[in-house]
């Protein structure tokens, strides 16, 4: 199911960019025990504490902030992680957010151009630390679907909430695919075949991130603020 409704001129303010990180991170957070369970299958058990870690100090300098350019606020949310995490992920979930950012002009409206912008850099900055492709059951196997799902979405205009939801369903597919997969990289790498039939627990993660920012975005245009321009 894909959407294809076309409000593609659709923004998202500097504050509505930093609403969505706190819901996201607050959506994020609640999932600390699932995402620990998964990762206490195939992993050592600390994805969801690690997430929780990394958001917990993203949202308080989010929510104490008034930034003026969306850079910012990705950015805060890459130190935060980077920062305070730990473990293979935190590196490489803050690597997403700060390297998603780097080099870009102030950015003062997100559309779908610059959305798809952003996540292409975090994936090539993910890509350039950890290594890892798709295939290997690691965060890649969601972020990348998701990934080409805004090109393509950008490509054929289409506006924020199509956009979404379109990244939202190409993650949760990625999810699905990474339980069939071998790990090779990340602590379940040294179960081989056991690791099969688990899903990837960054991957999972990715997935909570893209479809909160979609139903953020979709309560925005439900509650008739989501801007046009
Ligand atoms: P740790 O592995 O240090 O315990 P977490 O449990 O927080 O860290 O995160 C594990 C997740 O990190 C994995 O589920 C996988 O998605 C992601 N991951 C691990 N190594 C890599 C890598 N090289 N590239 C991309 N993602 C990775
Ligand atoms: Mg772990």
């Amino acid at each position: 199911m894909t959407n294809q409704v076309n409000n593609a001129s659709s923004i998202l303010t500097v504050e509505q960019v930093n609403d969505m990180f706190i819901y996201v991170g607050e959506k994020v957070i609640e999932a600390k025990l699932w995402l620990t369970d998964i990762d206490c299958a195939i992993g050592d058990g600390d994805h969801g504490i690690g997430m929780e870690v990394g958001f917990k100090h993203a949202l308080e300098k989010l929510k104490a902030n008034n930034y003026d350019k969306i850079n910012d606020v990705f950015a805060e949310i890459g130190k935060a992680m980077i920062g305070n995490m730990g473990g293979a992920s935190g590196v490489l979930f803050g690597t997403l957010f700060l390297s998603g950012v780097k080099g870009l002009e102030k950015i003062e409206q997100l559309d779908v151009a610059i959305l798809g912008t952003i996540f292409e850099n975090g994936l090539l900055g993910v890509q350039s630390r950890g290594k890892a492709e798709v295939g290997d059951k690691t965060m890649i196997d969601a972020l990348a679907p998701a990934v080409d799902a805004l090109r393509e979405a950008n490509k054929n205009q289409l506006g924020l909430v199509a956009s979404f939801t379109n990244a939202t369903e190409a993650a949760k597919q990625g999810v699905e695919n990474s339980k069939a997969l071998v790990a090779k990289f990340g602590r379940a790498k040294s179960l081989g075949e056991r690791a099969i039939g688990h899903q990837d627990a960054g991957a999972t993660t990715i997935s909570i991130i893209f479809e909160s920012m979609r139903n953020y975005v979709v309560e925005l245009e439900n509650k008739g603020e989501l801007l046009n321009v």
